[in-house]
């Protein structure tokens, strides 16, 4: 069984990341998002092992000691980490793994998995981003402020990443993803399996030699 790739995708607060994500996850066959871990407090709306694994310290500590995280960062003051096991068990089903994870999340994953593909989502001027963040009015001011902030020093974090799509219009951004997604799929390395089926009809192995 071909394993299948692991996407990074990262993007400041408030670029859409989230929605492009859940839109690209529903159109793309094979593609399943890997859930983190984070000891950062539940939303109103969201659920445990649906939206994140909520946990405390103690347990994300103990996760950490025992090197359970592919990655762990500190975002916006709270602890974020993705399951080494969560991926592993995605990608070796055959399934492409989706990280939306932050761009410190970015880096590490790159370190041990070079071929992971990351993408970076890009709001049109940082006037949209202000103000989108702004009208989700998820957060207090001060935590509002805190993001733009980050946004600041996350944004040229993004000129490393593989691919960058910016988010002007949702549709268009979505389709870029999924483009990159669905062009992946088509590496050769990953079209192995179809380069012997062929062959096999023709009585011989992919080096000539003969199946017998
Ligand atoms: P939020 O609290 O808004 O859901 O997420 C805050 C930030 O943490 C987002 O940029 C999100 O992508 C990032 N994040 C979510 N899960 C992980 C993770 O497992 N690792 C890292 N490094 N960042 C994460």
């Amino acid at each position: 069984m071909t394993r299948g790739d692991v996407f990074v995708i990262s993007a400041p607060s408030g670029s859409g990341k989230t929605t492009i994500c859940r839109e690209v996850l529903s159109r793309v066959p094979g593609l399943t998002l890997s859930r983190s871990y984070t000891t950062r407090p539940k939303m109103p709306g969201e659920v445990d092992g649906v939206d994140y694994y909520f946990v405390d310290e103690v347990k994300f500590d103990n996760m950490v000691k025992s090197k359970d995280f592919l990655e762990f960062a500190f975002v916006y003051g709270k602890r974020y980490g993705t399951s080494r096991a969560s991926v592993e068990a995605i990608v070796s089903r055959g399934e492409d793994a989706v990280l939306e994870i932050d761009v410190q999340g970015g880096g590490s994953v790159k370190q041990a998995m070079p071929d992971a593909v990351r993408i970076g989502i890009l709001p049109p001027d940082w006037e949209t981003l202000r103000n989108r963040l702004y009208a989700r009015a998820r957060d207090s001011h001060e935590e509002m402020e805190r993001r733009l902030a980050a946004a600041r020093a996350e944004i040229p974090e993004l000129a490393k990443y593989d691919y960058l799509v910016v988010n002007d219009d949702l549709e268009t951004a979505v389709r870029k993803v999924e483009w990159i997604v669905r062009a992946r799929r088509l590496r050769s390395q990953r079209m192995i399996a179809c380069i012997e089926r062929i062959l096999q009809g023709t009585g011989e192995g992919p080096n000539g030699s003969s199946n017998g």
